[in-house]
């Protein structure tokens, strides 16, 4: 086929297909243009998921009759003038093609009347062809009626899914509007039944609740700062940003860590009120739940940026749900901080029944996956956890002073701690005694230990029922809290090795070894030159010491000193990751048969730490069953 020039309906019809995509996308732009236009309240309506009709009604400026004809204009846009007011945008809509897009694939009637007027006017445009302005009555504001859309075009119909799911889609996306504007009386009517509705309070919390319902709601805590704005007449359109700085401003509301989801898609970000997908966003917020929620599971968030338009660029995206960022990382730094102060707050909340995970054991997935501790070695013991109890095969119980054999963790994996055992024979603890002490704010209850299970859990009697208790997961977190406390008073403490070990590099790994010595230094390691690219190891940070090693010390050290990126992507520092990455290592095992004192010097040790009720992996250190929970199992009541 020759080159031709398409002819212009046909040329029309490409190009609205970019922003017009499914009925939510029609939506999407009629709820922007009334919100550019100042309305206070919009009303969405939908016939047949959208496609049959898709009315939207506000009470916004209005447009004046004259100027009906240019609103279905391609490029016809009130809201920039000059190509450097692209840099400045602070309206929803710049690109001046949804009304005509919209025009190119259903039959658009438009009517108006500018709150000035006495009298409105109306124009229909039917498939491209522009029809003629004539007087009508109506409300002060503008109703944007489409119907039969891509009726004409039967390509996208295929692709369209059914009636439930058109509608859902455009009923989430009114409700993120909602969200981002929750001054503005947001309804939904479909197939003539009202399915959502928001008061316009001006508060975030009260669209929370209609749109994620009273009980969500109640688990989410507002971001530094939210709380005070939330409620105040047009927040949070005018949020204080840091003049000064130029800093990005963040409020919104978060999940507590106990609140979460399966998938990413109740994550809602706002720049400048404008409705994002961003992965920057995305992460920042993912990454702050870091070591508070497991893999696969994810927050809840409204998150609101705000920063100067200047350092952003709306139009990069045909339907204007992407942005970029001029200073990513300041935005997600700032992103990132804001929502780890809100969820660490909440984790440290005084209530310790209901800050430690309540889900039963046997309700939750295997919590000990090797996937998650890539480099841990799990004993086959691992498996008998499936089980709930220890199985037949369990080795035989080795003697109380834990040094029968080595898969027995010594006491000394505890430094500093050993000959320290308070609990008197029977384990319990007197209440005001050191178990009673408030560690981080935090009131810790005594924990009776009862026995350990499958090799892997502790199960322990507690003030409200019984807590078990991932021996690995325990362990780590009181290894790491120990060793970052020596790291910041440069005391992390090393154990000579007996005999130093050489290491053997390629020169590009001793360049990666060489950029870290400093850093391993601080966290034990005391590494010298041993001719060409050789090293040789004199010490190693006392946790290790005193392990059987299943790794060469050789990718120890590689791994160690090469996760730069690895810290980077879960938003740690180098040296945070790699204090996890040695408690991990260093932590007692699933799969390892503990003594009962052992047991109880570990549960001693973790009622000490302060984030006790997950791991730096975020796996849950501790499950609860309330004693009301095993009432109700128990049909007691
Ligand atoms: P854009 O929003 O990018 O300017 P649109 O095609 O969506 O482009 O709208 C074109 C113009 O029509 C807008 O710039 C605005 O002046 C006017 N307009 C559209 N919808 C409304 C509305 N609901 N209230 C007032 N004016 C509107
Ligand atoms: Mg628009």
């Amino acid at each position: 086929m020759p080159i031709r020039q398409l002819a212009p309906d046909v040329a029309a019809k490409i190009a609205a297909g970019e922003v017009v995509e499914r009925p939510a996308s029609v939506v999407k732009e009629l709820v922007e243009n009334a919100l550019d236009a100042g309305a206070r309240a919009v009303r969405v309506e939908l016939q047949n998921g959208g496609l049959g009709l898709i009315r939207v009604t506000d009470d916004g400026q209005g447009i004046p009759a004259e100027e009906l004809p240019l609103a279905f204009a391609r490029h016809a846009t009130s809201k920039i003038g000059a190509l450097a007011d692209l840099e400045r945008i602070a309206t929803l809509g710049f690109r001046g093609e949804a009304l005509a897009s919209i025009a190119a694939v259903a039959r658009v009637t438009l009517s108006s009347r500018p709150r000035e007027m006495i009298a409105g006017a109306q124009l229909e445009m039917n498939e491209g062809v522009l029809g003629a302005v004539t007087p009508a009555g109506v409300a002060a504001g503008t109703m944007v009626t489409v119907r039969d859309l891509f009726a004409s075009v039967p390509a996208r119909l295929k692709f369209l899914k059914t009636r439930a799911t058109e509608t859902g889609h455009a009923l989430r996306l009114v409700e993120q509007y909602a969200l981002a504007y929750p001054e503005v009386r947001f309804s939904v009517v479909s197939e003539g039944r009202q399915v959502f509705t928001t008061p316009g309070d001006g508060r975030l919390f009260t669209v929370l609740v209609a749109v994620y319902g009273l009980g969500i709601a109640e688990q989410m805590v507002p971001l530094a700062g939210s709380e005070s704005r939330d409620g105040m007449a047009g927040a949070p359109s005018t949020p204080a940003r840091d003049k000064e700085s130029d800093r990005p401003d963040v409020i919104g509301y978060v999940s507590r860590p106990s609140c979460y989801k399966s998938t990413r898609g109740y994550l809602s970000f706002f720049v400048n009120r404008r409705w994002v997908q961003s992965r920057t966003l995305s992460y920042a917020v993912e990454e702050a739940y870091h070591s508070l929620l497991l893999t696969g599971r994810h927050p809840i968030a409204v998150v609101n940026v705000t920063l100067d338009p200047a350092l952003l660029d709306a139009n990069v995206h045909p339907a204007k749900t992407e942005v970029k960022f001029l200073r990513d990382r300041q935005v997600y730094a700032a992103v990132q901080r804001a929502v780890r102060e809100a969820v660490v707050a909440t984790a440290e909340s005084p209530a310790v029944s209901r800050s430690i995970f309540s889900v039963p054991a046997w309700e939750r997935p295997a919590p000990l996956t090797s996937s998650m501790h890539p480099h841990a070695s799990v004993p086959s013991g691992e498996d008998a956890a499936s089980d709930g109890f220890a199985s037949q095969e369990a080795p035989a119980r080795p003697s109380e002073n834990g040094e029968a054999n080595g898969e027995v963790f010594p006491s000394h994996l505890f430094p500093g701690e050993t000959g320290h055992t308070a609990a008197p024979a029977n384990g319990f603890r007197v209440p005001g005694q050191d178990a009673d002490a408030l560690v981080g704010g935090v009131k810790l209850p005594v924990l009776r230990v009862l026995g350990q299970v499958s090799q892997s859990y502790i199960i322990t009697e507690g003030p409200d029922g019984v807590y078990m208790v991932d021996q690995h997961a325990a362990h780590e977190r009181i290894l790491l809290e120990r060793m970052i406390t020596e790291w910041q008073e440069r005391a992390v403490s090393s154990q000579l090795l007996l005999q130093p070990a050489t290491v053997e590099l390629s020169a590009a790994e001793r360049e990666v070894v060489d950029e870290h010595v400093e850093a391993l230094r601080a966290i034990g390691f005391e590494i010298e030159p041993f001719g060409g690219d050789a090293l040789l190891v004199r010490a190693l940070p006392a946790v290790l010491a005193g392990q059987p090693h299943p790794q060469p010390l050789r990718d120890l050290l590689l791994e160690l000193a090469g996760a730069d990126a690895e810290a980077a992507s879960h938003g740690e520092t180098w040296e945070e990751h790699a204090l996890a990455n040695v408690a991990c290592k260093a932590a007692i095992k699933a799969g390892q048969t503990l003594s009962p004192q052992e047991q109880r010097e570990l549960i001693r040790q973790l009622e000490g730490t302060s984030a006790h009720q997950s791991c730096c992996h975020g796996r849950p250190t501790m499950v609860h069953l309330s004693l009301s929970a095993l009432e109700r199992e128990f049909d007691r009541r």
